[in-house]
């Protein structure tokens, strides 16, 4: 069902390449990025995995899905920090990435352009519907988008908005089930 992208040996050797994993909360964005470095691993590629300070929603260092998987990351306060701590690395992947600032648009495509495979999952819109963040420009500027979705919570449907329970004006608000629900189109508008 998901789509990794696939090349033949001589498609990849000289060129980086930038893929995106977006969706709702809980449509498994996390665990389709731990499934694609797992099998980054598998092939033997040193792999880097980073998220930002402000989501510590389980765990100060480690990347957890919300099925609980986790894999090791590096913190990050600072995008920049993103380019040294990458040097070493043939894959890079970024958790979260609506968190960064625009900053991160220009480190990635850097990172690509040094012939590098970069895996960026971040939500596409924020609670109110809005496209999040550096996330439209990721994904216009990236090669492969892989829009994923939760299942609606109220009817069932396929989820595309996350919906925020309690009601506050901060557009940045970390947190799980008790505060957000994965609805899709109609029951998001609902606003019950
Ligand atoms: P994301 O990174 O997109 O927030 P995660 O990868 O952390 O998603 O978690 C996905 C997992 O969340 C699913 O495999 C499932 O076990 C769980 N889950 C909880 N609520 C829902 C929901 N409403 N729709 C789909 N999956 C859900
Ligand atoms: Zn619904």
């Amino acid at each position: 069902m998901f789509t990794e992208p696939f090349f033949q040996d001589s498609e990849i050797s000289n060129s980086g390449w930038v893929e995106v994993v977006s969706g709702p909360m809980f449509s498994g964005k996390t665990e389709e990025l731990m499934r694609r470095l797992r099998r980054a691993k598998i092939a033997q590629q040193k792999i880097e995995l980073f998220k930002p300070s402000l989501d510590k929603r389980y765990h100060e260092k480690k990347v957890v899905s919300h099925d609980e998987s986790e894999m090791e990351s590096i913190v990050i306060e600072n995008e920049n920090d993103i380019l040294k701590l990458s040097k070493d690395a043939q894959v890079i992947a970024i958790d979260e990435a609506q968190f960064f600032s625009n900053e991160i648009i220009d480190i990635i495509k850097t990172i690509a352009d040094k012939g590098k495979r970069v895996i960026v999952a971040g939500l596409d819109k924020d609670y109110m519907g809005k496209p999040f963040g550096p996330m439209p420009q990721l994904m216009a500027n990236a090669e492969f988008i892989t829009k994923l979705h939760a299942i609606c919570v109220r009817c069932g449907s396929l989820a595309s908005f996350s919906y925020r329970i309690k009601k506050s004006k901060k557009t940045v608000m970390l947190g799980a089930t008790e505060e957000y629900q994965a609805r899709c189109r109609a029951c998001f508008n609902l606003d019950e």
